[in-house]
């Protein structure tokens, strides 16, 4: 898998879809562009996410709030206090590293050296691993685990209480070192705040402090009464947001996995209190079948419930996802209660609140959130559509097999040779289809490379056209995954592109 995300990484970029940001000022650190092929894909995901919350739900409408917001905001959100990530540095090689990430990291290295044991005796006895795992008899195993446990048990009470001094001790104790110089002189524990600071205004005296958005949630909380009247909606209903979000993460790693800016899509329900749970239940499930309906495979999905719950919540899941270094989380669904309104009116004292006609009762809803991280929800799908496959004749292919309507370029099409009125057939095609569909018009080279560079790209059809083309109005269509061709008529190219590409 370490080798087929380095490979995904390599062809994101040899094909158009990501680019480091700033390449050729040596780049910019997890901050990431999309090229020609990735800025399709993503709109398609986006729009994809859209129809199913927005259009689909007659209780669910759509808004797009402003980046800056006041900063009051970030005040009552919590974000300014609390939004930190426990931070320590290297004395030797200068580094800074998330402290909770060194404790899973060293967590993780312990569950491997577990792992081998347990393989090792597995072999042994002539079992499967999982019997191996199951025995236990294997005092080294069980040494291992136990450790693993007592680390897990300090490190969460730490987080809880906030004990930075007690992460560094922890960190001291299991002689944790440096995975870049390996020197276990480490600084104290601090607090860093992960938001990006900004100003608003020209003259320095009088510029405010601002922020740049780290969720698009509060875009949300703050419109809640604007669009609940604007939009005559009645309880329980959902406001849903495509929208960039910043964090100044410390240790950004794994592509686009974690970066600085991100997308991000989000749906804030608004329920009756005392309701939440059923709704956060609901929209747990609802969630989940929207991403295996994607096509991606269900068993690369699983939920993960929080212990250890945000300022915010009361009840809290991840949906996780099979990323090529393994299960991590995809989307979040959080019961944020009434804290985000009741703070806001706390702060702003203006009345956050709705009149219930059916109990005749004012009050500030609860919500429920999902929310989905539209970077992630791209490299999962181009991870797992790349395929490398040999074929038949023994020459191998690159293919991306994702889900045709997510497929960036619907259909190329392709006159079989430069020459003898095949192009300007080809031309025409693609100048009928090019109103409907994403389509793409290429005559250079031969056309099994023209087939292997849409392979590349994930293109569900490839429409030849030949000699026969000018006589019997009808063209080849190759069909990614199966390579299988057809024939068929000109005519009903248009209505076949939308039985089969079609959202
Ligand atoms: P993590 O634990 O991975 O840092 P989080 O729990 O802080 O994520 P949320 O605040 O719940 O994330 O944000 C909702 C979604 O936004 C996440 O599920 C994820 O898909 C996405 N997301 C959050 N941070 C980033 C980031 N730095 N880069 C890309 N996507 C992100």
């Amino acid at each position: 898998p370490e080798d087929q995300f380095k490979n995904v990484i390599s062809h994101a970029k040899e094909y158009g879809f990501v680019f480091q940001s700033s390449e050729i000022y040596d780049g910019l650190s997890a901050v990431y562009d999309y090229g020609q092929n990735g800025a399709l894909l993503k709109n398609n995901l986006k729009e994809y996410w859209w129809r199913s919350m927005v259009q689909l739900h007659e209780n669910i409408v759509g808004i797009d709030s402003a980046i800056f917001m006041h900063p009051s905001v970030w005040k009552a959100s919590g974000h300014v206090d609390a939004f930190n990530d426990p931070m320590i540095d290297n004395k030797d090689s200068k580094k800074r590293y998330r402290a909770d990430v060194l404790i899973e990291d060293h967590m993780e290295k312990i569950n491997q050296k577990a792992d081998k044991e347990v393989a090792k005796a597995a072999k042994r006895f002539g079992e499967s691993f999982d019997e191996a795992m199951f025995r236990k008899t294997n005092p080294r195993v069980l040494k291992y685990v136990d450790q693993v446990d007592a680390i897990r048990t300090r490190f969460v009470k730490a987080l809880e209480e906030n004990d930075l001094a007690d992460l560094k001790q922890l960190i001291e104790d299991e002689g944790i070192t440096c995975p870049i110089s390996g020197s276990k002189n480490w600084t104290e524990v601090r607090q860093f705040n992960l938001m990006f600071g900004t100003k608003l205004g020209s003259v320095a005296e009088d510029a405010s402090d601002l922020y740049l958005r780290p969720e698009t949630a509060q875009g949300i909380f703050v419109n809640f009464l604007n669009v609940q009247k604007t939009g005559r909606m009645k309880i329980p209903f959902g406001i849903a947001q495509i929208g960039k979000a910043f964090r100044n993460e410390i240790v950004a790693r794994q592509f686009i996995f974690r970066m600085r800016e991100f997308e991000q899509m989000e749906m804030q329900f608004f329920v009756r209190p005392g309701e939440e749970m059923k709704w956060y239940e609901y929209w747990k499930e609802h969630r989940m079948k929207w991403h295996k309906l994607l096509g991606l495979g269900e068993d690369n999905y699983r939920f993960h419930d929080h212990d250890k719950l945000a300022h915010y919540a009361n009840a809290a899941a991840d949906i996780e996802f099979n990323f090529p270094f393994g299960f991590k989380e995809l989307e979040g669904i959080h019961s944020r209660t009434d804290f985000d309104l009741g703070r806001h009116q706390e702060m702003s004292g203006k009345k956050l609140q709705y009149f219930d006609p059916e109990i005749n009762k004012n009050y500030v809803p609860y919500v429920v959130e999902t929310s989905v991280g539209l970077d992630r929800l791209f490299l999962g799908t181009l991870a797992t559509a790349y395929t490398e496959e040999t074929l038949e004749d023994g020459s191998t292919r690159t293919v991306l097999r994702l889900p045709l309507p997510l497929a960036p370029i619907k259909a190329a099409i392709l006159p079989l040779l430069r020459k003898d009125g095949l192009p300007e057939l080809a031309r025409e095609i693609f100048n009928d289809l090019k109103f409907d569909f994403q389509v793409q018009y290429d005559e250079k080279d031969a056309i099994g490379k023209r087939y292997r560079r849409q392979d590349a790209v994930g293109t569900p059809l490839c429409i030849t056209v030949d000699h026969d083309s000018l006589e019997d109005k009808t063209v080849t269509i190759r069909h990614r995954d199966s390579m299988e061709q057809e024939r068929v008529s000109i005519d009903s190219l248009n209505q076949r592109l939308r039985e089969l590409v079609s959202m």
